[in-house]
Formats: C-alpha cells, structure tokens, sequence
C-alpha cells in the first residue's frame, strides 16, 4: 500500500492526508446544539481506517488522532483510566470530551488532556449531582456545554471555571434556575407569551451571581442558557425583547410576585441590571436565553428538592420545593 505517496513518487502533503483521513472518520459534535450520545457524529466502522493505521507511522497516527479527537468517557472517573491507558490520546488527540455521567464524590483531574478544546458534561440522567466533576481544565479549553443540570448554583459553576481562563462560550441546559433575588435555583414559572428566545447584548443578561463568578473568564464571550418553563405562573415577560421591561434574567415567580409589587424596588433592581453596580466578565458580549415548555415526566418537574441533594456549599444555595 502506497498511501500517502503520488503517482511520480512525490509524497502528498501531510496536512492533505491528514484531511483525507479524517473524511473516513467523520467524528464530530454539534457546539451549536445540545450534544449528547444521540446526536454525536459517531466516526464510523474501525475497518473503514484499520488499513491506513497498518501502513505507515505517518498514517497511523493521523488514524489514531482522527478516532479519538471525540472522548466519550461513560463515567468521569474514565479520565484516570484514558490517562493510564490512552496516554497519546489524553496528550495529544482528543480535542473534546463528552462526559455521560458524573461521580457523585469526585472531582477528577483534567489538566492531562492539553489539547482539550470543547467539554460537553450531560447530566441529563443525573439531576442529583450538582457539582461539575472536573478540575484543572488545559489552557486550551475554550467551549463548556453543561446539559440537563438541575441545580447550578454559581458556586458550582465557579468551582469549575474559575480554572478555565481561556473559556469563550458557554452553553447551559438548565432544569432550574438561579434567581439572584432569593439566592435559590427554582423552576421558571410563567405567564401569557413566551418568545423562544431573548438576546441581550454588551455582556448584560446573566443573574448578577453568575456574572460575578465569571469574572475570572476574561475572554468570555457568548452564554447560552436553556430552561424549560411552566405557565402557571404570573411573570410576564412578553413575546419580545421589547415586551420585556423587567429585564428578566431568571428572576423566580415568587420573588416577581412578591418584590416587584414595589414600584421602588423594581426600578432600581432593574437598573442595576442594566449596568450600575454591576460587574460582568470584560469581553462578553451576548447572553441568550431559551425558552422551551415542561415537558412533564417523573424525571423533570420534581427530579430535584432540597432532600435530595447531599452537598450545599453556601448555606443558602437550596432549592424550592415543588
Ligand atoms: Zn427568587
């Protein structure tokens, strides 16, 4: 097999092998959607490149980079595993990593996999762990999806990213919410229209505690933050950005109900958010928020209350009940 090598002998540019290489396996995540085991780009048959990591050093390690770019690692303490076993791939080949289950105990070493780029935690099946269970991110991490987590205090967030100062964008698919008024992660309540979306620019947009623990992310750029809402609530916040003179930014149903009743208060506390008195991470830009109906199951509207969680790390990061 003359792989690699042109008709007249000339050898091909490694960069074009590399390419062709990774056509054969296509692995890849979706950074614009949610990515989970369902929706990555799986990277094929082992057969389709078993010949090429036979043929040359050259060829075999273009192979091998392009099989394990995408690290599905089934539980987090996988990493001590990969690092034992795949020490090349943990050094030098995998650029992203999709975690399907995160340990309850532990927090686990990541700094080993210093190419590192995008890191996708799925906590879909696990709304009792609250805790990010990675530390030590690689400067080269750029990309934190969190998808499905029922209980992000900006305390956990902060656990994990205050280590991460390259991060660019971050993605969170949120059961609950933080509201910055009663320092509680609840549900989203609303009322009459709901948009799909809102956008809010020049780095506004994020509940204040969140803004803050960010600080340390200096060039953070883009949020998004999906939640799912109930409408038997009384917050209102229109159909678009325009209908929306509270400026939520996941302010609860109780506290909207109770607060905002204060012409007073109102107005000052939107202000604030509004930019005075408040500090937000220097380079970020855009902060979306997703809006997308409950869907009732036994696994959503009442996975997570205040008994089930085992760790709270600020005294009054607790959750309402149902
Ligand atoms: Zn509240």
């Amino acid at each position: 097999m003359k792989t690699g090598v042109g008709p007249r002998g000339q050898q091909l540019p490694p960069e074009l092998v590399q390419a062709i290489i990774a056509q054969l396996v296509p692995h890849a995540t979706d950074p614009g959607g949610w990515t989970t085991l369902e929706t990555i780009k799986a990277p094929g048959h082992w057969s389709n490149i078993q010949s090429c990591t036979l043929a040359s050093k050259m060829l075999r390690g273009f192979s091998l980079a392009a099989w394990f770019r995408v690290l599905v690692l089934k539980e987090a303490s996988d990493v001590a595993y990969c690092t034992e076993v795949l020490p090349l791939a943990v050094e030098q080949w995998t650029r992203e990593i999709l975690c399907l289950y995160a340990d309850k105990q532990t927090v686990h070493d990541i700094s080993g996999f210093k190419r590192l780029t995008r890191l996708y935690l799925d906590f879909t099946n696990e709304p009792r762990i609250w805790m990010i269970p990675f530390s030590n991110a690689p400067t080269s991490l750029t990309e934190l999806h969190i998808g499905g987590h029922g209980w992000l205090t900006p305390m956990n967030l902060c656990a994990f990213t205050s280590s991460v100062p390259e991060l660019r964008t971050l993605r969170m698919q949120l059961k609950r919410v933080w509201c910055h008024l009663c320092n509680l992660c609840n549900k989203i309540q609303f009322a009459g229209t709901i948009p799909e979306s809102i956008i809010y620019e020049k780095g506004l947009g994020l509940p204040i505690h969140y803004a803050n623990v960010l600080l340390t992310c200096r060039k953070l750029h883009t949020v998004v933050i999906a939640v799912a809402y109930t409408t038997d609530g009384s917050t209102t916040i229109g159909s678009s950005e325009k209908d929306n003179p509270n400026f939520w930014t996941g302010e609860c149903d109780g506290c909207m109900s109770l607060m905002y009743k204060s012409d007073e208060f109102r107005e000052k506390w939107v202000s604030s958010k509004k930019g005075i008195m408040y500090a937000r991470p220097p380079a970020l830009e855009t902060v979306e928020w997703r809006f997308h109906p409950l869907m009732e199951t036994s696994s959503t509207a009442s996975d997570v209350s205040t008994s089930d969680v085992d760790g709270d790390d600020s005294g009054t990061a607790s959750s309402a009940e149902d």
